[in-house]
């Protein structure tokens, strides 16, 4: 089926969907969508206030909070998509994303 074919109807489940959309709930963990990136975000320490937005922000929730000791949240890259929120919306501005090398 081309992508011009496909029409969305009342009847169709997530199953009919064709091959090419991610669909059904809960699955994203069973593949390592780390794959998908063209960057990194690389967190500078030292200048990280450990506010949590990059934790609240990240569409795909992979930010793990390293607790009160450690005071920074780490990103597990096994699912980090390289989509940049985090760096955009970190107001200490020290998350950079860096491009992966091929
Ligand atoms: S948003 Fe920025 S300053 Fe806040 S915890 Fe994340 S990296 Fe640190
Ligand atoms: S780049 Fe996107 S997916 Fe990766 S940690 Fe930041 S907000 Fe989450």
């Amino acid at each position: 089926m081309s992508a011009k074919n496909i029409t969305m109807e009342a009847s169709m489940k997530v199953g009919d969907i064709p091959l090419g959309f991610t669909a059904g709930p809960g699955t994203t963990k069973n593949f390592k969508t780390g794959d998908w990136r063209s960057a990194r975000p690389v967190l500078d320490r030292e200048k990280c206030s450990y506010c949590g937005f990059c934790y609240v922000y990240c569409p795909d929730g992979v930010y793990r909070d390293m607790g009160p000791e450690e005071k920074y949240y780490k990103v597990d890259l096994d699912y980090c998509k390289g989509c940049g929120v985090c760096a955009h919306e970190c107001p200490k501005k020290c998350i950079q994303m860096v491009v992966e090398e091929v």
